[in-house]
């Protein structure tokens, strides 16, 4: 029986685990076939391959993709992705930067409110795409907040005195750059879509037309809903893909496999995918 988790992150993004102990836990979490998908970066990729291969698993390479639609976040999977794939590392490259300065403009700002941090301890023991979880980690082990979730809510989400807008590729780019680079992009976690279900399924349309091919339905954000966003996918002929997104311990993400168990159709579904990413 295969157990699919195909939204995973390891240090090369924010996640906490690098991919060979992300490998040893979705072996021993009894998941069969596995994506890596950290943010804007596929430099974990090589070695997911190989640690897949050390122990036996089936592997799928992935992306997942920061954009935004309508003032909202929205997070683009892209399975099949080639590691070596010149645009692809280019445009996350761009993005890398844009993370840096953003980070840094944030560290600024906690600073002028009596919270300096060690900027540069952060920055380099961070992965490709430093994001607001290491900030937030910074300032739990420092004692300016109880947890990574009074962090974000005190000083780092949108509204918050430290917070910094970031420059987002629009999701109907970002789903059109995976779709030409040859990889199946993927609608990630609907329900952290902060806006009304009526206007993502208009949109799915429009993100079909840029070449979108699937819709992450079992992720921990949708639980509640499942039914509802699989009858969606299945209308629109989108395939139905899922994955705990897994970022480590005691963080506020799923833990590997645990999406697997709901999800009825998770054999047919996740060979559906596997069968689209490699036919490029
Ligand atoms: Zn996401
Ligand atoms: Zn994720």
């Amino acid at each position: 029986m295969i157990r699919p988790d195909l939204h995973l992150h390891t240090t090369a993004s924010d996640g906490q685990y690098d991919v060979w102990n992300v490998a040893r836990m979705v072996q021993r979490a009894d998941v069969t076939l596995f994506a890596i998908t950290d943010h804007d970066t596929m430099a974990a990729l090589p070695a997911a391959a190989d640690a897949a291969y050390e122990r036996g698993l089936a592997f799928l390479p992935g992306v997942e993709i920061s954009s935004a639609a309508e003032e909202s976040n929205v997070h683009v999977l892209g399975y099949g992705v080639n590691p070596n794939d010149p645009v692809l590392c280019a445009v996350f490259e761009q993005m890398r930067q844009d993370r840096i300065r953003r980070i840094a403009l944030m560290g600024e700002r906690l600073a002028e409110m009596g919270m300096s941090l060690p900027m540069d301890e952060i920055f380099s023991s961070a992965g490709d795409s430093i994001g607001r979880p290491h900030l937030a980690r910074a300032l739990v082990k420092r004692g300016f907040a109880s947890d990574t979730g009074e962090a974000f809510h005190l000083y780092l989400k949108r509204g918050c005195p430290a917070y910094v807008k970031r420059n987002l590729p629009d999701a109907a780019e970002a789903v059109s750059l995976l779709r030409e680079r040859g990889a199946a992009p993927v609608i990630a976690h609907p329900g952290e879509i902060h806006l009304p279900m009526e206007r993502i399924v208009q949109l799915l349309e429009q993100w079909k037309k840029a070449g979108l091919m699937g819709l992450e339905v079992y992720h921990p954000a949708n639980r509640g809903h499942y039914a509802e966003w699989d009858r969606i996918a299945r209308e629109k002929h989108l395939l139905v893909t899922g994955g705990s997104d897994f970022h480590g311990d005691g963080t506020n993400h799923g833990s590997i496999g645990e999406t697997a168990k709901e999800w009825p159709r998770a054999l047919h579904d996740a060979w559906a995918l596997f069968r689209a990413a490699e036919k490029k």
